[in-house]
């Protein structure tokens, strides 16, 4: 994962025209991303995994350990 997730909608405005931002964040933090229809910047980061972990379809098949 590269740590740069690209959103393809503004979260408020629902436009598809983001631009990554050049404000930084600091590194770790998320990836700023701006916003050309309602000029808002907005971050994303990734959280974590959630607590019922992967589908069950990634453990099918027999895991050799
Ligand atoms: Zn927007």
């Amino acid at each position: 994962m590269s740590g740069r997730a690209a959103p393809f909608y503004c979260p408020y405005c629902g436009d598809e025209d983001l631009r990554p931002s050049e404000e930084g964040t600091a590194k770790g933090k998320g990836a700023a991303w701006e916003c050309a229809a309602c000029n808002r910047a907005f971050a994303l980061s990734f959280l974590g995994l959630l607590a019922g972990g992967l589908p069950s379809a990634h453990t099918e098949g027999g895991d050799p350990s």
